[in-house]
C-alpha cells in the first residue's frame, strides 16, 4: 500500500479513536488523546490541541516524524505529543497510544495503587498487573521514562496522581485497552466496598490469557 494511502487510513483510524474517547466516558472535554504509528514512513499522528472531539475531522490530526518530533501544520499538536514519542521510539512494536484521566483508573492513580490482576477480565487483556507508576512532572521525558521504567507486561499503566497510559499493535486496541482499563477499575472500585479482592494465581492469569488472546473471536480469514 501506498504511504499515502497507509497514512490517510491511520489518520481515518486515530480520529475514530479520538472521537470515541468521550463517546466511551474516557474524557470530559479536552483530557484525552490517541495517536497512530505508521513504522514504514516513522510518522504518526495526533489529536490537535485544545480541539473539541465532535469538530475532529481525519485531516485536522497532527502527522508528525518520530525520529526528529517535527511537524508541519497550522494546528498544535496536543501537548502530550513528548510522553507518545517516547513510547513509539521506546516501545517499537506498538502502533497506537491513548492517554486519559478516566475517573475510576484514574481514582487508583490518586491513591498511588496499581490494579491486580483480581478478575478473568484483566487476564484476558492485560496478562498482568496494571501498576502505578510515582508522581513525576510533565517536563521532557520524566513521563515516557517512568512508563517505561515501571509498566509489566500489560499494555497500560497508571500514572501517580494523574491519569493512564495505554497503547496496543494499532490505535483501536490502544482505545479498546484503555477502554478496559477503566472498566475494571470500576468494577474493583465496587468490589472493595465489599470486601477484599485478591489476584489470581500465576498459572490461571495464564491459562485465561492465552484462551483470550490466541483463540477469542473469530479467525482473521473467516
Ligand atoms: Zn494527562
Amino acid at each position: 500500500m501506498r504511504v499515502v494511502t497507509r497514512l490517510q487510513n491511520l489518520r481515518e483510524e486515530v480520529c475514530y479513536a479520538n472521537q470515541s474517547l468521550p463517546v466511551l466516558g474516557l474524557v470530559v472535554m479536552h483530557s484525552g488523546n490517541a495517536s497512530g504509528y505508521d513504522p514504514d514512513s516513522k510518522k504518526m499522528v495526533i489529536k490537535p490541541s485544545g480541539i473539541d472531539y465532535d469538530r475532529l475531522t481525519p485531516d485536522m490530526l497532527v502527522e508528525v516524524d518520530v525520529a526528529t518530533g517535527q511537524y508541519e501544520s497550522s494546528l498544535r499538536p496536543s501537548v502530550d505529543l513528548p510522553h507518545h514519542l517516547f513510547l513509539y521510539r521506546n516501545l517499537p512494536t506498538i502502533r497506537g497510544v491513548v492517554h486519559t484521566h478516566s475517573n475510576h483508573a484514574t481514582a487508583f492513580a490518586a491513591c498511588g495503587q496499581s490494579i491486580p490482576v483480581c478478575l478473568t477480565a484483566i487476564a484476558d487483556e492485560f496478562g498482568d498487573a496494571i501498576p502505578c507508576a510515582p508522581y513525576v512532572s510533565n517536563e521532557g521525558d520524566s513521563i515516557g521514562q517512568s512508563i517505561i521504567q515501571y509498566k509489566t507486561n500489560a499494555p497500560a499503566i497508571l500514572l501517580g496522581k494523574h491519569g493512564v497510559f495505554s497503547w496496543g499493535n494499532s490505535p483501536t486496541a490502544a482505545l479498546k485497552s484503555a477502554a478496559m482499563v477503566e472498566d475494571v477499575a470500576k468494577t474493583i472500585i465496587l468490589a472493595k466496598q465489599i470486601g477484599k479482592v485478591e489476584s489470581l494465581p500465576p498459572e490461571q492469569i495464564s491459562l485465561w490469557n492465552d484462551r483470550y488472546q490466541n483463540r477469542y473471536g473469530q479467525r482473521k480469514s473467516a
